[in-house]
């Protein structure tokens, strides 16, 4: 018999982990369902033969990354100040752009709001690694990427990223 290392929950559409080491900082222990990381899914084809989730019916699957409590509030702290600084160097662009306008040839502002945008999405992303990683700890990211589950799902055909339609 192979061992459970994680189970289906039909109800809220999440595989949950039954290990509890946090897979963040590896040291930690997860002491509830709902400090854990549940990174989404999607399916992109049908190739998921995954055994134990023969049963997953879902186009998207929530799994479930043990983390304890102080990984839970570094992550949130470093989704909070990556969203404030790349909102501001967002804005800081796109201001600059409005302000000299005039000036601009067209060209120049439009690519000036694609580096605005490059600048607040990659910003984003870019500094959460940074910050947790300057906290010792797995970027959500990282820690995704880590985990053996999520790997055997982008195997079959997964993907951590929304399918455009
Ligand atoms: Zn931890």
């Amino acid at each position: 018999m192979e061992q459970q290392t994680h189970l289906v929950n039909q109800q809220l559409k999440r595989i949950e982990p039954v290990a509890k080491k946090c897979s963040f900082c590896l040291n930690g222990t997860s002491q509830s369902m709902n400090d854990n990381y549940f990174v989404p899914v999607f399916k992109e084809n049908d190739r998921t033969n995954i055994v134990v989730y023969r049963s997953v019916k879902y186009q998207k699957i929530d799994i479930g990354i043990p983390r304890c409590i102080e990984c839970k509030s570094l992550h949130q702290k470093a989704k909070t100040k990556a969203l404030v600084i790349s909102l501001i160097a967002a804005l800081a662009i796109v201001a600059f752009m409005v302000y000299n306008f005039l000036d601009f040839h067209a060209v120049v502002s439009v690519g000036l709001l694609f580096l605005a945008g490059f600048a607040g999405f990659g910003g984003y992303a870019y500094l959460q690694n940074v910050f947790a990683g300057k906290a010792g700890i797995y970027s959500l990211k990282a820690g995704a990427e880590g985990d053996a589950l999520v790997m055997d799902f982008l195997n079959q055909g997964w993907s951590l990223k929304q399918p455009t339609a």
